[in-house]
């Protein structure tokens, strides 16, 4: 197969792109060498957790990319994050759970004590501590955080917790997990460690399109000391929130990961294969939706690139990264069906690998609330009902 790097999508260097970020994207290309895209059909056919990979990943300290060097992380920044993550799933991987244990310490590691940051950011750096869940979604409030059935209540110095959460990934391998609730002073958070709390709550698969260990979660009267309490009380939702536009970015950037595997397998086909005596390649037909595929990727990757550079240099990011968001997701789906187009039924058969990626990709095209997002925040319009 041709290399990446000689295909006309090679990946755009950033403006400001520097020598570490360069010397990671080979890193992580020499990492993924060693998985190919068959370690991840199995992964994805016994819908398993890709702990040898992952392994790998933790020995070359990537999990501590956006975590504080006085913490034991990298502090690479989110560029460099956004490298990690698009490389793996690039290479035909699924990058979810590096994600997840990159990000979402951050909300930890801005609201919590110091104390609590002490006790997990070094081992979420390692890879020691599995630190990759939010359990924030309920049965009757998904998109809407700020409407929660689940409550926590005070008693005496302790926290008596009942939560119904659905669709939360990841709830049956996590270590810790932060989970979203409602007391009298509004959303709030608590650190949840799953050794204890495993065998006192309700945790049942979800049978979902792509490999997320996706789960229903339910907690009934559980006792937490105050010492779980991740920041005030009813500061919750803005605790997460603070850390949305690198949750954005990285989503943005698996997508562009995504996106560029459909097209260098499309490419590599395209070039190859022969139908009625000649290439399908040179069909106008299979030609410009690659073209037009290509022509997205790289626009959303500008996007990209421009929203971890207002989030590295601690600038608002929230309009670039969800506009990164959204154009990379819907760049990532034209990818798939341009290569869908391209490898005709052999798209949809397991061994090419494109079947797979494609249910991959659909995890990412939710976009409502963030063109709603757009819609207010950048362009000042109303709040849309
Ligand atoms: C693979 C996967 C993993 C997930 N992992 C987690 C996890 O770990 N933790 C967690 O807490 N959640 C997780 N979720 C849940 C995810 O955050 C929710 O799916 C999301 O918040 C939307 O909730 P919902 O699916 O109930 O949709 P609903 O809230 O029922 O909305 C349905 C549709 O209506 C749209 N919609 C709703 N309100 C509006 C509005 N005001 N304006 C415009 N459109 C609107 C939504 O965008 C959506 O497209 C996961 C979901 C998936 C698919």
């Amino acid at each position: 197969m041709t290399e990446p790097t000689d295909l006309p999508n090679a990946p755009t260097e950033a403006p400001d792109a520097d020598a570490e970020r360069d010397e990671v994207r080979k890193a992580i290309r020499a990492i993924c060498a060693k998985y190919d895209v068959d370690y991840w059909r199995r992964v994805d056919a016994e819908k398993a957790y890709p702990a040898e990979f992952l392994a790998t990943v933790g020995e070359a300290g990537y999990f501590g990319t956006l975590i504080a060097p006085e913490y034991g992380g990298l502090g690479l920044g989110a560029g460099v994050a956004s490298v990690v993550v698009e490389e793996i799933n690039r290479a035909g991987g699924d990058a979810a759970i590096v994600n997840a244990q990159m990000a979402i310490c951050g909300t930890l590691e801005r609201a919590g004590t110091e104390e609590q940051k002490q006790r997990y950011l070094p081992k979420v750096a390692t890879g020691e501590c599995k630190f990759l869940t939010v359990a924030a979604t309920e049965p009757d409030s998904g998109a809407d955080m700020s409407h929660l059935n689940s409550t926590a209540r005070r008693d005496g110095d302790d926290w008596i917790l009942d939560a119904q959460k659905v669709l939360i990934s990841l709830a049956e391998v996590a270590d810790v997990m932060i989970l979203l609730v409602k007391t009298s002073e509004g959303a709030t958070t608590f650190l949840l460690e799953m050794a204890e709390v495993r065998g006192r709550c309700e945790i049942r698969p979800i049978d979902l399109i792509a490999n997320r260990m996706t789960t229903t979660l339910f907690i009934d009267g559980l006792r937490v000391p105050d010492s779980a309490r991740l920041g005030p009380p009813g500061g919750g939702l803005k605790g997460l929130m603070g850390g949305f536009s690198v949750r954005r970015a990285l989503a943005a950037s698996e997508s562009i990961g995504n996106g560029r595997f459909f097209l260098d397998r499309s490419l590599e086909h395209a070039k190859t294969r022969r139908t009625f005596d000649r290439l399908i390649g040179s069909n106008q037909g299979v030609q410009y939706p690659l073209a037009q595929a290509y022509g997205r990727l790289e626009a959303a990757d500008l996007m990209r690139w421009d929203a971890v550079r207002l989030i590295d240099a601690k600038k608002d990011a929230g309009g670039r990264s969800a506009l990164a968001k959204v154009l990379a997701s819907e760049a990532a789906w034209e990818a798939a069906r341009a290569a869908l187009t391209t490898f005709g039924g052999w798209g949809l058969a397991g061994e090419y690998h494109i079947e797979r990626k494609l249910r991959d990709a659909t995890v990412f095209v939710f976009n409502n609330m963030l063109n709603s997002y757009v819609a207010e925040r950048v362009l000042g319009l109303p709040k849309a009902f």
